[in-house]
């Protein structure tokens, strides 16, 4: 079969695969023109046998990179024992893996849940609750602060307090209870703090907004505002953390400690949807039985393989991977920093192996540029139009970063 023919037959074969989704699946999505059918490390293949080396990993959901030894052995493992009970009976991951985690956040105790909107639907009830029975505020009139530019997940409350259009417009009437102010702005945060305010909840980086780095001191000064008002600090970590930036939590490069880590996406390994908050007792304790749960919340499998990750992220091999690596991404990118030639960048931010490019205005489009780099080889996604994030498996190697930064220069420059 001549390359020729090949690439005819997987043109075919991979318009038949999108046509299908396209006339049974919502759109709720506008995916690349690629299918996928298989993933090892970095890189996954598409159904015409094309390797890409895929730098968005499942927005941070694949830290461990696809199909990670150790992961699948835990899951093979627990799958053919035990994969769900339910929270009626006890099964015996649950333990282990709360301690583990409770222990790898510094925090008392765990909540699992699923998704990483399940795990912001936690917090935010916890907070409301620790504010009319602890706080002493009068009931039903806590309030919440949000950032700008959040992304907090789907469900019908969190989008009530997004300033995304498209993810909010006619899914009113809205949820109450939030107050939105500028992200990484002191004075505007400390404007909005009354005495009902029970909770700040806050990406320490803003991954859908562009890897958006708020300036040096913010967590720090947030941590302060929330300790002097009696607030509970929420960090929702669920992209930054488990050691994306190169530390377990992007918290950690301001020595700051929320009073909740919200977790989801790399807990579950890139194979199950796992996710959790973790906090002190005098919080948690807020939460008796019946008052806040889920069927899937917990399961022996979802414990199972959130086990071997907190195990993984405990020995630091990934936490220094993404430092170094990151760096060395950070270097490679600063070159195509350039403006006035029409084939450069106008801005890097760049935290562990976690970066937002913004292409120069002029320049392709966002997703002209994601389409580029999927022809040549290498899968990553834009975000509001002219940003281009990159966020590799952290078992990506040196080459294979190298790789990654020649394709963005060749595709900023031409189709
Ligand atoms: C992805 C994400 C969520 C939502 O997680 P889902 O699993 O998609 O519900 C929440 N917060 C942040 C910061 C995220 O990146």
């Amino acid at each position: 079969m001549t390359s020729d023919s090949t690439s005819h037959v997987g043109s075919a074969q991979t318009a038949a695969h999108i046509a299908q989704v396209e006339r049974y699946a919502a759109h709720n999505y506008h995916p690349l023109p690629v299918v996928l059918s298989h993933g090892e490390g970095a890189w996954v293949t598409d159904v015409d046998g094309k390797r890409y080396l895929d730098c968005l990993a499942g927005y941070s959901a694949l830290n461990f990179g696809h199909g990670h030894p150790r992961l699948l052995a835990r899951a093979h493992d627990q799958l053919s024992r035990l994969t769900l009970t339910s929270r009626a009976f006890h099964n015996d991951q649950l333990g282990p893996f709360s301690q583990a985690l409770a222990e790898l956040t510094g925090k008392d105790m765990v909540l699992p849940m699923n998704t990483g909107a399940e795990a912001v639907e936690t917090a935010l009830k916890v907070s409301r609750r620790w504010g009319y029975r602890v706080k002493g505020v009068p009931e039903d009139q806590a309030n919440i602060i949000v950032m700008e530019g959040n992304f907090h997940g789907r469900t019908t409350t969190i989008i009530s307090f997004s300033d995304d259009k498209v993810a909010r417009d006619e899914y009113g009437p809205y949820t109450p209870g939030f107050r939105t102010v500028t992200y990484g702005d002191v004075e505007s945060l400390r404007q909005a703090v009354d005495e009902f305010t029970v909770a700040v909840l806050l990406e320490p980086i803003q991954g859908e907004g562009g890897v958006v780095i708020p300036p040096e001191g913010y967590l720090r000064a947030v941590r302060q505002i929330c300790d002097e008002a009696g607030v509970l600090m929420l960090a929702d970590e669920i992209q930054s953390g488990l050691a994306r930036t190169g530390r377990t939590f992007a918290c950690e490069h301001e020595d700051v400690v929320p009073d909740i880590y919200v977790m989801g996406k790399a807990l579950g390994g890139g194979l199950y949807p796992v996710s959790a908050i973790a906090t002190n007792r005098e919080i948690l304790e807020v939460i008796t039985p019946g008052s806040h749960g889920s069927t899937f919340g917990g399961n022996p499998l979802a414990a199972a393989i959130g086990h071997e990750v907190v195990t993984m992220l405990s020995e630091g091999e990934f936490q220094a991977r993404a430092t170094e690596l990151g760096s060395l991404l950070s270097e490679l990118l600063t070159p195509l920093v350039r403006t006035g030639h029409g084939n450069g960048l106008s801005g890097i931010r760049v935290r562990g192996l976690w970066a937002g490019l913004d292409i120069e205005p002029g320049g392709p489009s966002g997703r002209e540029v994601s389409e580029r780099l999927m022809r040549r080889g290498v899968l990553a996604k834009d975000t509001h139009g002219s940003t281009i994030r990159i966020a590799p498996p952290l078992v990506i190697t040196a080459d294979e970063v190298g790789m990654l930064v020649d394709a963005v220069a060749d595709a900023l420059e031409r189709p």
